[in-house]
């Protein structure tokens, strides 16, 4: 053999070696974690998958499954089906099991909450417009006009062979956002869990649900967004496992017009943004749609009678800071897994 193939051999041997030790690397450990990133349902939805077999597709189906909930759930999506009962004229409308089973929560959710929580609020939803560039101030004319259109105890649903229809008046706009997000974390941890997923992290700005342990072991450690912090600065950690998070407040989505804000979460008895001392809400539970409902619906009580609602319904933990004071309010349940960042906050039992 000559010099020039001597010095092939060699790099061949040593392709050879590489692509052995790149091998074994990779059949001995197989990548078992995976994260993504996408923007739908208004928001940033972060994903991260531990301990699956197949991670990146994992997320990849969940992406797809969320892609879906929106086209069904989407107020600004005219195919979707709460558009299409928006514009029936009071007609009976089939939609799919999905929004059958979502429709069928928020009612009950409505109930529960007296209507604090009410998902025909969309009229008045739109007169504002806030968190997009056209919110405005509508004329106290033009919110007494909406009301009428906001009971939802006329909104109906029927199951018929094979499909599910709802009935909403005419003149009435159904809103699922304050309820949406929390259901469609709750199909994605299914669908995680289903997939082989040890753990997994669905954050759904501002709606946050762990599946199992941390990947390190132990419990999550999730943090509670300080209001008038800078954004990732916490007022509170939660730490826990198997848990849904979800946290409404007004500091989020709001304009400002001489010098009073304007923010997005509606008080259904006045059509105007609640009126609350509470700045922020958090509802730790199994299910997050209803974590999602409840904590919209605490906030538009105010801290008076969300402690009454919480006094009456031990089930439900929560977390409430108030406005401009350092005073957290923590139900039994949510005190053992709930601790302030600072000790500056002083944290109040609150519940039966
Ligand atoms: P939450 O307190 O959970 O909900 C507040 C929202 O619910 C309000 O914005 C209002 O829409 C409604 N609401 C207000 N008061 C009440 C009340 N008393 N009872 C019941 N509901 C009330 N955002 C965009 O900017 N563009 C989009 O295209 C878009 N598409 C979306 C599609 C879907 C399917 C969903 C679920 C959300 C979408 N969003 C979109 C985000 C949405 O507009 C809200 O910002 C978000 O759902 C509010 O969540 P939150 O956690 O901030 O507040
Ligand atoms: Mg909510």
């Amino acid at each position: 053999m000559g010099k020039m193939g001597r010095s092939a051999a060699a790099v061949l041997f040593a392709a050879a070696v590489c692509a052995a030790l790149f091998f074994l690397l990779h059949t001995a450990a197989p990548q078992t974690s995976a994260s993504s990133e996408s923007f739908r349902l208004g928001t940033y939805v972060r994903l991260s998958v531990y301990g699956s077999p197949d991670p990146k597709r994992l997320l990849s189906e969940a992406d797809d499954a969320v892609a879906r909930l929106e086209s069904l759930f989407s107020a600004n999506i005219p195919t979707s089906d709460v558009a299409r009962l928006n514009a029936a004229g009071g007609r009976w409308v089939q939609v799919s099991d999905e929004t059958a089973a979502l429709l069928e929560k928020a009612l009950s959710l409505a109930e529960l909450t007296g209507g604090a929580f009410n998902p025909a609020i969309g009229g008045i939803v739109k007169l504002w417009k806030i968190g997009t560039p056209e919110a405005r101030i509508p004329g106290s004319g033009e919110i007494s006009a909406a009301m009428p259109f906001t009971d939802y105890r006329k909104i109906e649903l029927r199951f018929c062979v094979g499909a599910a229809e709802a009935r909403i008046p005419d003149g009435m706009s159904l809103d699922l956002g304050a309820v949406a997000k929390g259901f469609v974390a709750d199909i994605l941890k299914e669908k995680l869990k289903a997939g082989g997923a040890k753990s997994a992290l669905i954050d759904l700005g501002g709606n946050l649900d762990v599946l199992g342990p941390s990947p390190k072991g132990g419990a999550w450690r999730l943090g509670l967004q300080l209001p008038w912090g800078a954004r990732g600065e916490y007022f509170g950690i939660v730490e826990a496992s198997d848990v849904s998070v979800v946290t409404s407040g007004p500091y989020e989505r709001y304009f400002e017009k001489d010098g009073v804000r304007y923010h997005h979460i509606i008080d259904p008895e006045t059509g105007r943004p609640a009126d609350s001392d509470l700045s922020s809400v958090s509802v730790i539970g199994p299910d997050s749609a209803s974590a999602d409902a409840l904590c919209t619906a605490l906030y538009v009580m105010g801290s008076e009678k969300a402690a009454e609602f919480l006094a009456e319904h031990g089930d439900i933990n929560a977390v409430l800071l108030k406005a401009g004071e350092n005073k957290i309010l923590v139900t039994a349940g949510a005190a053992e897994i709930f601790r302030p960042a600072r000790d500056s906050f002083s944290v109040e039992r609150i519940g039966p």
